[in-house]
């Protein structure tokens, strides 16, 4: 709740702060238990620093992050520790994440030892199942990282993060470095341990038809804020804010009968050190008002659980 993650700018020869790169600036959200929530937004709109912070990966500058009952953001040392296990990540590049030196079998297994999940005469069992249920051969467990392709390989790092039995996985862009023939294969892989296991998905992307694909609540983001929130259906069926409506407007949609035309957004994403006022959307939204440079649009509810910050909504 209300997660803020600010980074100091700091210049000069005393290194003074001299201003705030604003990452992440007051968002809240709820992942259901064996539910997935889908991040999406341009590359720089913080959703990565909402997921390596809810890691602490990252510190957070203030917020709440509730996990069983617990505040992740006040763990102290011990407890985080305790707490590792039951959240774990999986990143983009299954070729840098991976130690080469490491045959696969220690690579998923390490944090298993660590954290003494099974005794040492269960050790190999365990190791093996985890592999099974990943779709890896159990004679790969001796084989190194290098052997492997991009698609084993995110398997193996996903065996990796599942082996600590966590309740909740944050997937930071999992599939984007994959061939889209392998994506579809990696992704439903994901759905079914979801299933059989019962897991929470913060499911991190840039692209649209991947989220629709394996979300239950989609959270879309632009520069450190939602902007927009609903149960999946909801929201792309019934898109409202402008920047969602520009997002989804670049997606191919295989139905010759749907047309949607293109809304093509104007100029970069600004800088989070320096963002407009107002609506931080104003600079580029082509609905854009007088108000809309002078006053925040509240994130609110408009009924079915979808929630859009634009002063648009008011007007309808
Ligand atoms: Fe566009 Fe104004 Fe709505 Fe922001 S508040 S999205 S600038 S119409």
């Amino acid at each position: 709740r209300n997660m803020v993650k600010h980074y100091p700018i700091k210049a000069g020869v005393f290194q003074h702060t001299v201003g705030h790169v604003k990452s992440v600036d007051g968002v809240s959200f709820n992942i259901g238990r064996g539910k997935t929530f889908g991040l999406v937004g341009e590359s720089g709109c913080g959703k990565t620093t909402i997921g390596r912070t809810l890691l602490r990966l990252t510190e957070p500058t203030s917020g709440e992050a509730i996990l069983n009952g617990k505040d992740i953001f006040k763990m102290k040392k011990r407890e985080l520790k305790e707490m590792r296990p039951h959240v774990q990540m999986i990143f983009q590049d299954p070729y840098s994440s991976l130690d080469p030196r490491m045959p696969v079998g220690e690579i998923i297994g390490e944090a298993v030892k660590e954290h003494n999940i099974v005794s040492k005469a269960d050790y190999r069992d365990y190791v093996l199942n985890i592999m099974e249920d990943c779709g890896l051969r159990t004679y790969y467990i001796d084989r190194y990282p290098h052997e492997f392709s991009g698609g084993q390989r995110q398997r193996i790092c996903i065996a990796r993060a599942l082996a600590l039995n966590p309740s909740l996985i944050v997937a930071d862009e999992p599939v984007s470095a994959l061939d889209v023939s392998i994506q579809a294969q990696v992704i439903n892989l994901m759905r079914d341990l979801q299933e059989k296991r019962n897991l929470s998905y913060l499911f991190i992307s840039h692209d649209l038809s991947v989220v629709e694909y394996i979300s239950d609540v989609v959270g879309v983001m632009y520069l450190g804020n939602l902007v927009e929130m609903a149960p999946k259906k909801e929201l792309f069926k019934n898109p409202q804010h402008p920047y969602t409506k520009a997002l989804l407007s670049a997606v191919p949609i295989p139905d010759p009968d749907v047309k949607m035309k293109r809304i093509i957004l104007e100029g970069d994403i600004p800088s989070p050190a320096n963002p407009p006022s107002g609506c931080k959307f104003h600079t580029r939204c082509p609905y854009a008002k007088p108000i809309c440079k002078e006053k925040v649009p509240e994130f609110k509810d408009y009924g079915n659980d979808h929630q859009i910050a634009c002063h648009l909504m008011d007007e309808k």
